[in-house]
């Protein structure tokens, strides 16, 4: 129940959130592709930044699209050696687990087992109970693996166009006095994570790790006052986006994929620039790889597989709903 009204609470959030390339963001988003990252702004809450003819709500594009995706509840458990100085690989752990648990008798229904970095493994499950299996699993505590729900992260704010030239506790400082917070409280409550944007501009994007209950004073203001200026503040989601196989949550460098595949034609052995279909209509390769609809371009922001990503991004952030 509660997870349906988190589901629920999730999906009006969706549906009311305005998918918008910022403008200001542009330059930056530029150098975010070239480092093999795609740098997506969306937008959770309402926002009067970009011109209204630009703005589409997911709600608008998905009818446009005839496209719906159900937010899926995250059901995963991720697993690590007990001992950090084990030397356990994540291929020994899946060895172990699908050695462990009997899939038919527990009756469970896995959607995803996939390494988390070199050292652990996430498994997704189809349904919240079959979880306990897993946790409760003694046989991978006595092979010396933990078993354990996830951490939320912390959301993640854009501040856009401070002032170069603030260093860290300039910014903190600011925000509190000019805006009505206790600084103890936002120090409390908030950590700056990096800047994106010109270094050759007065200016500068700030992303900042907040509490939800921060985030939510700050999204309410939509403008924060820093020194001489005042300053948009909108949710920041990140995917990362794999250009060898196009796949999210990963980058080049850590690719599993040995052969390029292609960002036009989806096919393998060639990339975009060396496409022959390029006349042709785009495909792209991560809805072809799930059977979904694809004739769009990869890239496309109203893709399934990219919405997805997207909506696991939100499930693995507390928002404190
Ligand atoms: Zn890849
Ligand atoms: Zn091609
Ligand atoms: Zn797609």
């Amino acid at each position: 129940m509660v997870q349906a009204v988190m589901d629920l609470a999730l999906q009006m959030g969706i549906l009311h959130g305005r998918l918008v390339e910022a403008k200001q963001g542009k330059d930056s988003l530029q150098s975010s592709l070239e480092a093999n990252t795609l740098t997506i702004l969306d937008m959770v809450s309402k926002s009067s930044f970009a011109p209204k003819s630009d703005n589409k709500s997911y709600a608008e594009v998905m009818k446009a699209k005839k496209i719906s995706i159900p937010l899926r509840s995250d059901n995963t458990v991720v697993m690590y050696p007990i001992d950090n100085n084990s030397n356990i690989t994540p291929a020994e752990i899946e060895k172990e687990v699908r050695q462990a648990v009997n899939p038919v008798t527990t009756k469970i229904k896995i959607e995803n087992m996939r390494t988390i970095g070199n050292k652990g493994l996430l498994v997704r499950t189809a349904q919240k109970d079959n979880l306990t299996s897993l946790l409760d699993c003694q046989k991978l505590k006595d092979s010396g693996i933990k078993v354990s729900v996830p951490n939320k992260k912390m959301p993640r704010l854009a501040v856009y166009n401070v002032p170069q030239d603030l260093d860290d506790d300039q910014f903190i400082s600011a925000l509190g006095g000019q805006n009505d917070l206790e600084e103890d409280f936002l120090k409390k409550n908030m950590k700056c994570a990096f800047k994106f944007g010109r270094k050759d501009r007065a200016s500068v994007h700030r992303v900042i790790e907040v509490s939800p209950e921060l985030r939510k004073k700050l999204l309410s203001k939509e403008r924060v006052y820093i020194f001489w200026t005042s300053c948009h503040v909108e949710d920041y989601l990140h995917i990362s986006r794999c250009y060898t196989c196009h796949g999210f949550n990963h980058v080049s460098k850590t690719c599993k994929a040995t052969t390029q595949v292609c960002g036009h034609c989806a096919e393998v052995g060639h990339d975009f620039n060396s496409c022959t279909k390029r006349e042709l209509k785009a495909c792209c390769a991560n809805c072809k790889k799930y059977n979904l609809p694809h004739e769009h371009d990869v890239r496309d922001k109203t893709c399934p597989t990219y919405l997805n990503a997207l909506t696991g991004i939100r499930n693995r952030t507390d928002f404190g709903i």
